[in-house]
């Protein structure tokens, strides 16, 4: 589904990431742990398509993410949970939530307030703000916002910038749990990037630890 091999990438001159290779099958949660600033989210944009690769490649369902056209850097097919959140404060819930619509060409035709299930499901709390203004509500809320807008378009591959950053003991169970039942149904391919080794050991299949740019160690569960 993912696999990202021998990825060289950086940010103008600058190469953060060197030699990174990983791969993430669905059904799957695969959790990518390391300190602050060695690269755990450039290698999540370069997933997106944000980064051009300077070598390697990232292949998402066989095709090479970095080589697409900067317009048609579709996210198709990707849900993504950027780290700090990126809600846009002046809209409402319910606007925030389709932007996660619009990014789906299936889905964009509807129009009315069908919000598609997944993400109520999910999230039960979330109908009950969809008037508010995203800038209004509370960071665990808008953490849960910002997770229900990835599933909106029912992705195959899920990207969550530690989506338990600054969130109370209650939500990040909460988010454990919604991470735990996409896992099990099977479909979605998960990258997690997570600081806390109690939520990764909860929920993780597979680990990688990135220092300076590169995976140092890779394992399975027994070996964490
Ligand atoms: P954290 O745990 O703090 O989120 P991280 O592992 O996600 O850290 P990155 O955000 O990937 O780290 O940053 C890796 C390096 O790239 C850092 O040295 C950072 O300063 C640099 N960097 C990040 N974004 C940019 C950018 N837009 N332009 C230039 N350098 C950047
Ligand atoms: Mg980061």
């Amino acid at each position: 589904m993912l696999t990202v091999q021998r990825l060289e990438a950086g940010y103008g001159e600058s190469v953060i990431l060197r030699d990174v290779s990983l791969t993430v099958e669905p059904g799957q949660v695969v959790c990518l742990m390391g300190r602050n600033g060695v690269g755990k989210s450039t290698l999540v944009k370069s997933i997106m398509g944000l980064l051009k690769a300077r070598q390697g490649s990232v292949s998402f369902k066989g095709s090479d993410v970095t080589k697409r056209a900067p317009g048609e850097r579709a996210r198709r097919g990707i849900g993504y949970v950027p780290q700090g959140r990126e809600i846009f404060s002046q809209l409402s819930v319910y606007e925030n939530l389709r932007i996660g619509l619009e990014a789906n060409r299936d889905s964009a035709k509807r129009k009315s307030r069908d919000i598609p299930a997944v993400a109520v499901e999910k999230f039960p709390i979330l109908p009950t703000f969809y008037d508010r203004r995203g800038g209004d509500l509370s960071g665990g809320q808008q953490q849960q916002l910002a997770f229900a807008r990835a599933l909106i378009s029912e992705p195959e591959l899920l990207l969550l910038d530690e989506p338990t950053e600054g969130i109370q003991p209650s939500i990040v169970e909460a988010i454990q749990d919604v991470i735990r039942s996409i896992r099990d149904e099977g479909k979605t391919a998960i990258l997690l990037v997570e600081q806390s080794l109690d939520f990764v050991r909860s929920v993780g299949d597979r680990f990688y630890i990135m220092e300076k740019g590169s995976i140092v160690w890779q394992g399975g569960r027994e070996e964490l």
